[in-house]
């Protein structure tokens, strides 16, 4: 079924487009979450349709699309050997830590290798998505789709697969007072030329926010960054090879991986408190690493300065927790983002508190056909961590088209309390940690859920 409210214009490089939509399940962006939809769904011959805002693959990784949040100086945090799509290896003169240039070849590769580019219509937006009759949980969905020219459709879908991103829906903090230089977020920030002499605050230490304090030193005038609480710096390489490339296979018990790491960081890099960092609260790993060679080495050399929280703004006055106070030209708020899922209600995807409540990360435990890739933080979940994901929803979409047992008890136990896949590390109540898993627990729990279907 399908309405169109204007004259009808759309492309049609749609793969299954022979196909009622009713027949087909919705995939929402073509980012590395969807492409691993797009993939898993075609491997397993499930019918759908891709949509993406964009005009093309890649999603945040693409720095041309307007919802892409990376910089010019941005590059893969995680290692590229612990990050990319096994079935798909970069090849081997590429950097350990790819820049996003090559991870836009990289994705349109993907794209181009798999054939995967004519299962996306590109160029059109998701604005709805609803339940045809939100009290049956095998429900269709109605999607209302904005394409380019501002043509509206309409049409009931099978199933909704959600890989719209997470990285994209700014989280600015409300400061006390009123800034009179300029105020950015992270979102905003593209090119190290924006700070060209200016007198630079960075607030939070984030893995973003020391990126782009260390892209500020080069252009800014003075470069400070604010920050609320300590952070453990794991440097890009330990031992001549990238850290997360380190460890044996069998993950160590928390207890034992917290000691060992912290010693290792220790050597490698001292006691950033000696910068002015408060003491961290909290065990490794308890809050996302930051991976950052270069932040200490700045710190080291004089070039950025750590300052306390933030009381308030007056003029061009920035004061400080700690009764310090200093004027600046720019507030650059690296606080992070927030989920974004503006297109279906709440309650659908079982929001509770900072995040939505899903069974394993992935599945609305009221629904049979909605799912949602890449709703993770993990340090080094990757790309192929994502595709696990994807894997698991194609084989449990393709378990319930056909009627087997083993779809039908992940169909109970998605209605039933979700596992706890935090790998026994005790995170952090910030948002971003809302929805953060143990990689390795994580991993194996979707990996054990997917061979049950198989
Ligand atoms: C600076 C930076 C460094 C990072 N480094 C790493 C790293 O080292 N390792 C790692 O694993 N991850 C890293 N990430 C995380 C990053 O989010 C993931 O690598 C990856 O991009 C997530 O893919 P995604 O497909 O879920 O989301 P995205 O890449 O955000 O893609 C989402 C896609 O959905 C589209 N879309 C959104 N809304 C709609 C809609 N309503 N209708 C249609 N289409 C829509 C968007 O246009 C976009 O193309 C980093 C992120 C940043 C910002």
């Amino acid at each position: 079924m399908r309405h169109d409210h204007q004259a009808e214009s759309a492309p049609t490089n749609k793969a299954d487009s022979s196909r009622a939509t009713h027949e087909l399940i919705a995939l929402i962006g073509a980012g590395p979450s969807g492409l691993a939809g797009a993939r898993n769904l075609q491997k397993l011959g499930i019918a759908f349709q891709g949509f993406e805002a964009f005009r093309d693959v890649g999603g945040l990784w693409n720095i041309e699309n307007p919802r892409s949040t990376v910089y010019e100086s941005a590059h893969l945090i995680s290692s590229k050997r612990t990050t990319e799509f096994a079935e798909f290896p970069m090849a081997d003169e590429v950097a350990d830590y790819p820049s996003h240039r090559e991870l836009k070849k990289y994705f349109s590769d993907f794209a181009d290798h798999f054939d995967l580019r004519r299962h996306f219509r590109f160029g059109v937006r998701v604005l709805r998505v609803e339940p045809v009759d939100p009290a049956d949980a095998g429900t269709c969905w109605r999607i209302t789709l904005q394409r380019d020219d501002g043509g509206q459709e309409t049409a009931e879908y099978k199933g909704v697969v959600i890989a719209n991103g997470t990285l994209a829906e700014a989280n600015m903090p409300r400061f006390e007072g009123r800034f009179a230089g300029q105020l950015l977020h992270t979102s905003d920030y593209k090119s190290a030329e924006q700070f060209k002499d200016r007198r630079v605050l960075i607030v939070g230490a984030g893995n973003s926010g020391c990126d782009i304090a260390v892209d500020a030193v080069h252009s800014a005038r003075s470069v400070d960054i604010s920050v609320r609480r300590g952070y453990y710096f794991v440097p890009k390489y330990v031992f001549g090879k990238p850290a997360d490339t380190l460890g044996g296979k069998r993950p160590l018990p928390p207890w034992l991986k917290q000691k060992v790491d912290a010693i290792v960081l220790k050597w490698f890099t001292g006691d950033p408190t000696r910068f002015g960092f408060p003491k961290p609260e909290y065990k490794m790993y308890e809050s996302h690493p930051i991976v950052n060679s270069l932040i200490l080495h700045h710190l080291g050399h004089g070039d950025i300065h750590v300052k306390a929280d933030i009381a308030r703004f007056d003029g061009h006055t920035v004061h400080f927790k700690d009764g310090s106070q200093q004027d600046y030209d720019m507030v650059l708020a690296a606080t992070g983002y927030t989920l974004h899922y503006p297109f279906i209600d709440r309650e659908h995807l079982n929001w509770q508190g900072m995040a939505p409540r899903l069974y394993m990360n992935i599945f609305a435990p009221r629904f049979r056909r909605l799912a949602v890739l890449g709703m993770i933080e993990a340090s080094g979940i990757g790309w192929q961590g994502r595709c696990e994901q994807a894997e698991l929803v194609a084989r449990y979409f393709k378990g319930l088209d056909d009627d087997r047992p083993a779809a039908h008890a992940l169909e109970r136990a998605i209605a039933g309390p979700a596992p706890d896949l935090r790998g026994g590390y005790n995170y952090l109540q910030l948002e971003r940690m809302a929805y953060y898993v143990h990689k390795d627990s994580y991993r194996a729990a979707v990996r054990k859920a997917a061979q049950q279907l198989l």
